[in-house]
């Protein structure tokens, strides 16, 4: 795909390094900064925008893939208001789902468009039909209207870690040669510092969330409890924190062997936080015991949705290796409220004091 005519392929970034413009790129250092602890899709539309404004493009696509490229994580793409305006007197809309479907197939089609290269005639063509819904036609008088020259192909990771981005780079205009050097150390700059974010997240995620259920560790659920707890002074909500304790998880180790008792331990995490709203926090507290952290929740609503999980927990059957296990939990709630301060320890050990009393009440059970 890369020989032929029509399209000049040129070196891959040369490891030179020209020092990013840090006033113009601090947005791209906020974006990237989001990027250890928020929503990746947020960041990678906001480098997308950010990649489109700095090299003056008509549209830009990056995509994040697994390291073997059949997965896509994210995928953003962005165009110019002008090319957005010409695109839709052409009556052509897309969607970032058609786009995305459309690019995951013409990567499939096409291995070689992830290779470092600009490109023109064919390979822009075909890249750009994507929006022009494949009408090869109205492809070519579109690409002479909106002026659409040159596809900069930039893979940005090509490390041994988990993900891959490339971003396409599409222009109304052939690079000079000190332009070409710019995009390269660009791209350069970018994937090192990709790099430093995709690993300083695998080290804050080991840092923050048990390994086993993939819920926040119990150092990481008693600093957002704390957190929320700084809140109730200022909008004078209450807060109510839930711990809760499987009944007899002994005795599933022992009858099924551990691993079965690890499948367990899963399945309930994730009924936990599946039947909690977003903003509610459920934290592994210790080998089965589980800490739920509900903001703006007064005790009897908290009572409502903690009996909820009780029931939800006990009708269900978790599928584990060794057929159906059931099981059962004892919650205890605490609650403090602006007129009854109490800090985390406090309120942990309230919590906790309920928990022992429903298991002394006979276990599968919520006490407040
Ligand atoms: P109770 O109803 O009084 O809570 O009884 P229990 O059997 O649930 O409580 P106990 O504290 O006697 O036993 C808890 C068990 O949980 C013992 C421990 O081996 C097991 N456990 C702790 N962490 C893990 C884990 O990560 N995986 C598995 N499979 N078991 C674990
Ligand atoms: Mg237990
Ligand atoms: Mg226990």
């Amino acid at each position: 795909m890369r020989s032929g005519d029509d399209t000049s392929v040129s070196t891959g970034p040369d490891g030179a390094s020209a020092p990013l413009d840090m006033n113009a790129d601090l947005g791209l250092f906020y974006q990237l900064l989001q990027m250890v602890d928020g929503d990746w899709s947020d960041s990678i539309q906001g480098i997308c925008d950010h990649i489109r404004e700095r090299f003056g493009a008509l549209i830009v696509v990056l995509s994040v893939l697994d390291k073997t490229f059949n997965e896509f994580i994210y995928t953003a793409f962005t165009v110019s208001a002008e090319t957005e305006q010409r695109l839709s007197r052409d009556g052509s809309r897309f969607t970032p789902e058609s786009v995305l479907a459309d690019i995951k197939r013409i990567y499939a089609e096409n291995n070689a468009i992830l290779d470092y290269g600009i490109y023109h005639g064919d390979i822009l063509q075909s890249f750009a039909s994507i929006y022009f819904r494949h009408d090869r036609e109205r492809t070519v008088r579109m690409l002479t209207e909106m002026r659409m020259r040159t596809l900069f192909v930039i893979p940005l990771l090509e490390t041994n870690r988990n993900y891959r981005c490339t971003f396409h780079v599409i222009t109304d205009h052939d690079y000079e040669s000190g332009e070409k050097e710019f995009i390269s150390q660009y791209s350069a700059q970018l994937n090192v510092a990709l790099e430093i974010v995709f690993l300083v997240r695998e080290l804050y995620t080991k840092a923050t969330h048990d390994c086993l259920t993939k819920l926040f560790n119990r150092k990481q659920g008693h600093l957002m409890l704390e957190r929320d707890l700084e809140r109730i002074p200022r909008n004078r909500q209450p807060l109510a924190l839930a711990m809760m304790d499987i009944d007899h998880f002994k005795r599933i180790n022992d009858t099924h062997g551990h691993p079965v008792g690890d499948e367990v331990l899963q399945a309930t995490a994730a009924l936990l936080s599946e039947g909690l709203r977003k903003c509610d926090v459920v934290a592994r507290y210790g080998g089965e015991e589980f800490m739920l952290i509900l903001p703006d929740t007064d005790l009897p609503h908290a009572a409502e949705v903690i009996r909820r999980l009780r029931e939800k927990i006990e009708r269900a059957s978790v599928a584990t290796a060794a057929g159906p296990v059931s099981l059962t939990a004892s919650f205890g709630i605490a609650v403090t409220t602006h007129d009854r301060p109490l800090d985390a320890s406090a309120l942990i050990a309230e919590a906790d004091r309920k928990l022992y009393l429903a298991k002394q009440n006979g276990r599968n059970r919520v006490e407040c």
